[in-house]
C-alpha cells in the first residue's frame, strides 16, 4: 500500500496481508540495483512473500517475494487514482485480524472491477467503501430514513450521529444544525447506490456531487475513529 524509503538502500513496505492485516515490512538492501526483488514491490502490486519476524518485534523481514499481480500496470490515470484512494482508507483504519481476510478479498475484487467499468468510477469506489464499513461494523444506513425507517422521499439530509440519512417527512428545521441537507443529484445516487449497474451506465457525476459524497464518507469514518480522514489522491482527479 504504502513504501518509504528506509536508510541508504531500503525500503518499509506496508502491505496489507490476507492473514494478519495491516503489517509493516523492512526490505533490507532492496533499493540496490541489483535486488532481483526491486522491481516487483511497486504500489498496490499483489505478492506472495515470504517473511521472517522475531516474535518480540512488530517488524517483518522481507526475504523474498513472487509478483502475483501489477494493479496499476497500464491501468488509465483516474482508474489508478481510485485504486490509490482504496489504500489510502485501509492506510488510515485500524484492520482487526478477524476481518482482514475480507477485506483483502474486497479490494482485489474492487481492484478488478475497477477494471472493468467505463467513467463514474466514483460509484464503485463508494460501492467497496460501503462494502468495507459493513466488514468494519460502521455501516452507513444507505436503504431506509434513520428516524422513521421508511424510504418515501428518502433521503433529504446526511445525519452523521446516526450513520445514516432522513427522509423529507423527519426533517425538521431544528435538525439544520445537525444534519448535512443534499443536493438532489446526491440524493438520486444515495437511494440508487445499490440498484444494480444501471446507476453506473446512466448517471454522469458532476464533481459537486462526487465531491459531497465523498465528504459525506470522511465525516461518517472521522465520527467513528475520532481522527480526520482524508483522500489525497481523489483531489488530483479532473
Ligand atoms: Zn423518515
Amino acid at each position: 500500500m504504502r513504501r518509504i524509503p528506509f536508510k541508504e538502500t531500503s525500503f518499509i513496505l506496508e502491505m496489507l496481508s490476507e492473514d494478519f492485516g495491516k503489517i509493516s515490512v523492512i526490505a533490507k538492501g532492496i533499493r540496490k540495483e541489483k535486488n532481483a526483488n526491486y522491481g516487483i514491490i511497486d504500489i498496490l502490486n499483489e505478492l506472495e512473500v515470504v517473511l521472517y519476524k522475531n516474535p518480540s518485534s512488530e517488524w517483518y523481514i522481507f526475504k523474498s517475494g513472487t509478483l502475483v499481480k501489477a494493479y496499476l500496470y497500464e491501468t488509465e490515470f483516474t482508474k489508478s487514482l481510485y485504486m490509490q484512494a482504496a489504500a489510502e482508507f485501509l492506510l488510515q483504519i485500524i484492520i482487526p485480524e478477524e476481518d482482514a481476510h475480507k477485506l483483502f478479498r474486497l479490494i482485489k475484487d474492487y481492484f478488478d472491477f475497477l477494471g472493468k467499468v467505463i467513467g463514474n468510477e466514483a460509484i464503485v469506489f463508494w460501492r467497496f467503501l460501503l462494502r468495507a464499513l459493513v466488514i468494519l461494523g460502521i455501516e452507513i444506513n444507505m436503504r431506509n430514513c434513520v428516524i422513521c425507517e421508511k424510504r418515501e422521499n428518502f433521503p433529504v439530509a446526511y445525519f452523521p450521529q446516526k450513520s445514516g440519512f432522513i427522509c423529507e417527512n423527519c426533517f425538521r428545521p431544528h435538525l439544520k444544525e445537525e444534519v448535512i441537507e443534499l443536493d438532489k443529484k446526491v440524493s438520486k445516487i444515495i437511494r440508487n447506490i445499490y440498484n444494480s449497474n444501471k446507476l453506473l451506465n446512466d448517471l454522469l457525476l458532476s464533481a459537486e456531487t462526487v465531491s459531497q459524497i465523498n465528504s459525506i464518507f470522511l465525516i461518517h469514518l472521522s465520527e467513528h475513529f475520532h481522527k480526520k480522514f482524508h483522500f489525497k489522491t481523489l483531489a488530483l482527479i479532473k
